[in-house]
């Protein structure tokens, strides 16, 4: 055996884990999309309709890549809204930030 040369991500099953688990809480929640504050149709598969829950990153994956899979990171959102901020930082986030959930690198 010897010691990979890659370093390793975290991702891959943690990171499918972690998305389904957070999934799950906004939906018990009901909880509001972070960029609008409408209530999200977590009844529609994700990602197929404008108002259906997409995962969301509080930093724009493209910005901070190493954050990706950072569930600290992640918010609930519209698919639509999401894909109208594209990896814009929101103007005015409905969902305030807080230094103790937010961990900086
Ligand atoms: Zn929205």
């Amino acid at each position: 055996m010897t010691a990979p040369s890659r370093k390793v991500r975290k991702g891959g099953r943690q990171f499918e884990k972690d998305r389904k688990a957070f999934f799950l809480k906004c939906k018990a929640e009901r909880a509001v999309c972070w960029l609008c504050g409408m209530p999200i149709d977590y009844e529609a598969p994700q990602n197929t309709s404008d108002d259906s829950y997409n995962l969301d990153h509080f930093y724009p994956v493209t910005k901070r890549p190493d954050l990706q899979h950072d569930p600290a990171g992640f918010r609930p959102s519209h698919t639509q809204c999401n894909n109208l901020r594209g990896n814009k930082d929101p103007a005015t986030p409905i969902g305030a930030l807080s230094r103790q959930w937010i961990r900086t690198a």
